[in-house]
């Protein structure tokens, strides 16, 4: 194939592969009582050109997320943004907190006192206020940051003292899992603390915001009470690092 055609073929499978999540989306949603419009769709766009985010933002996408700071601002001007938000969905480094602050609307993955008092420190210095959302290792894996799922609860009150930040929400990526009861457990788990948490009142802490579900898992992270997923692959196709 030239590589028109492998760009048009492509532009064309990320058009279908829209559609077809958002049928899914809107099915998952309503099996939970509530509508497609209740779930926050977000495209992850890491390693993916910015001609085919564009595309995806020209069929309807108006969230996208990143996992690399320099990813996020090298593609930034090149990006077709406007009404799009873009969130920040990977592991922070305390010392790329400056450069972040105020290029997204949302940190998701904030997974450290020290990494939360960073971005509202310089949240302050330039006059805003950062949305965040607290990461949670709901599997416990060695693998993976985020607070252990005992831990998050006090960490999120313990947070709230911070200024120069909002908190929103929970954020999860659970363990990869064969067994989808298994999974669905997981989820569930995220979904209780997410109610608990938000139970407790407690200033400056409003869960909003559950994000979970990904390419493989969507369906079920939205039927166990998610509103936020994040969809990649599924969408651009499987990614070559
Ligand atoms: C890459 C990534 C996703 C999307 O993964 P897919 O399986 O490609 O949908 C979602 N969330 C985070 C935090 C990611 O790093």
């Amino acid at each position: 194939m030239t590589e028109k055609s492998w760009d048009e073929q492509r532009f064309a499978d990320i058009e279908y592969n829209l559609q077809a999540i958002r049928e899914e989306i809107a099915r998952a949603a309503e099996a939970s009582g509530r509508t497609a419009a209740d779930i926050d769709f977000m495209a992850v766009t890491k390693t993916v050109d910015e001609r085919f985010i564009n595309h995806a933002i020209d069929c309807g996408v108006t969230l996208i997320g990143e996992n690399r700071v320099q990813e996020l601002l090298r593609k930034k001007p090149n990006l077709h943004l406007a009404g799009v938000r873009k969130n920040l969905i990977g592991h922070l480094q305390t010392n790329k907190v400056a450069q972040i602050v105020g290029e997204v609307d949302m940190i998701e993955s904030v997974d450290s006192l020290k990494v939360a008092r960073e971005i509202g420190k310089q949240s302050v210095k330039k006059g805003l206020v950062t949305d965040v959302l607290v990461e949670v290792n709901i599997g416990l894996e060695e693998s993976k940051t985020g607070f252990v799922p005992e831990a998050a609860p006090d960490a999120v009150a313990e947070m709230a003292e911070i200024q120069g930040i909002r908190i929103c929400g929970l954020m999860s990526v659970p363990p990869i899992c064969e067994d989808r009861a298994k999974l669905c457990k997981y989820f569930e788990n995220m979904y209780n603390m997410y109610v608990d948490i938000g139970a407790k009142k407690i200033d400056n802490v409003s869960m909003n915001v559950l994000s979970m579900g990904m390419s493989g898992d969507f369906a079920e992270a939205i039927r166990a009470g998610s509103n936020h997923v994040r969809v990649g692959s599924r969408i651009f196709g499987p990614r070559v690092y």
